[in-house]
């Protein structure tokens, strides 16, 4: 038996795993969920306890008036309770709050399978020991696509390339796209994701997030290691580039369950109903045209400022983190524009004094940037 805590339930991430987690398959391979928790949306968390039955149910700040579950911790206590007892943590929480969850595990020596891609974006270095004991298995695909293409090789890769679909954006006129708002930005071509990543995606910073994710995760040298091309079509995952010159990569429909049920799976293998979900749905023969073109700077302007910000290395992706959360909810809220994202990032990035990483430090720049960039949205943190 696997007993699997999932936090943020409540998204998209943690209801694809709880999709997963439902099937006979894997009851059967004897995945079991320990305990669900969401920020608020107690619901949701409700509707899900019944349907799972877990042993704990948290939610750090329910809203008010929602449902209060019988036994339902809340607040600072959540997150350990909800890992508490678990062998395996999903950790589907959005934004930098999740990685005082993926520390935690890591102190308790627990697995970690990693959707909250900004752990590593903001607390890589401290996560570096984690990963080097295998204790952190990535949900991200791109991320998952690399995990497995790396699987059996004794060398580690000459070189990863990314591959980004471009978002919304890429079918938007170019002088166009400052003007942008949510209700055109948010229509992903290929993926459903939720709201903060799907803006992501469009501006590419996820894309830049991505590469100091797989920096860390696989101890790449450097960012310059890792390339990122645009592939449309969204069917070939990322890909390595081997010592002798041979790439890998991995090929599907976009379908995040796929990543997710792995990292669920992994290291037993145990089919975890993937199977019957997919087989029948990927035949090559009707996949389009595979193109891949480089990054298109003058389209995505903040991909390089972000990246730039993971060159820096330190507080810096930290800072590029906050003022990304900070610009992307201004930008759901219909305070700023699409274009004004990379003004945030940039004017906030431009006044930021890099510093080594610990914890408390990462602390204060968060809250640091969170404010800087508050001012520049007009608002307050
Ligand atoms: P969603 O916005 O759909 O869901 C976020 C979840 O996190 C919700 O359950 C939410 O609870 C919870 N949450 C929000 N804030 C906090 C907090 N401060 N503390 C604890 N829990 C919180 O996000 P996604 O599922 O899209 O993304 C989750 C993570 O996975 C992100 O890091 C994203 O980058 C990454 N990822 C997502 C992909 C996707 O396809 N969606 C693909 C690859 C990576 P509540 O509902 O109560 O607010
Ligand atoms: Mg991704």
């Amino acid at each position: 038996m696997k007993r699997i805590a999932i936090l943020g339930s409540t998204g998209s991430i943690g209801r694809q795993a709880l999709d997963i987690l439902s099937g006979t398959e894997s009851r059967r391979a004897g995945l079991v969920v320990h305990s669900l928790l969401c920020y608020g949306n107690t619901r949701l968390l409700e509707e899900q306890a019944g349907d799972h039955q877990p042993s704990v149910v948290a939610a750090i700040s329910p809203a008010p008036g929602a449902p209060r579950l019988p036994g339902m911790i809340t607040g600072d206590e959540a997150i350990g309770a909800a890992i508490e007892g678990a062998d395996l943590v999903l950790n589907a929480i959005v934004g930098s709050a999740g990685l005082e969850a993926s520390l935690e595990c890591t102190r308790r020596g627990i697995r970690l399978a990693l959707a909250n891609k900004e752990s590593l974006v903001v607390g890589g270095e401290l996560l570096r020991p984690a990963i080097e004991r295998g204790l952190v298995v990535p949900v991200d695909s791109e991320h998952s696509t690399i995990f497995r293409c790396l699987a059996g090789e004794a060398c580690p890769p000459a070189r990863i390339v990314l591959t980004a679909s471009g978002g919304a954006a890429l079918g938007i006129p170019r002088d166009e796209l400052p003007s942008c708002g949510p209700e055109r930005i948010l229509r992903h071509p290929s993926w459903n994701m939720g709201p903060r990543i799907t803006v992501d995606s469009s501006s590419m910073v996820n894309k830049a997030f991505e590469v100091i994710e797989a920096r860390w995760l696989f101890s790449m040298p450097g960012l310059d290691a890792i390339e990122v091309l645009i592939h449309p079509g969204s069917f070939v995952h990322s890909m390595v580039e081997l010592a002798d010159g041979c790439y890998k990569c991995l090929m599907g429909s976009p379908d995040m369950r796929v990543p997710i049920a792995y990292a669920l799976s992994w290291p037993e293998m145990a089919d975890p109903g993937c199977s019957s979900l997919f087989r029948a749905s990927d035949d090559p023969a009707s996949w389009p045209g595979l193109s891949f073109s480089p990054m298109d700077h003058e389209r995505y302007p903040a991909f390089g400022i972000v990246l730039e910000a993971g060159r820096t290395g330190g507080t810096a992706p930290c800072a590029a983190n906050a003022a990304d959360e900070v610009a992307v909810k201004a930008f759901l809220d219909g305070r700023i524009r699409f274009g004004d994202i990379a003004r945030v990032l940039g004017e906030t990035l431009s006044s930021h004094s890099p510093a080594p990483v610990d914890r408390e430090t990462l602390r204060e720049t968060d809250a640091w940037a969170r404010a800087r960039a508050s001012s520049l949205v007009g608002g307050t943190e």
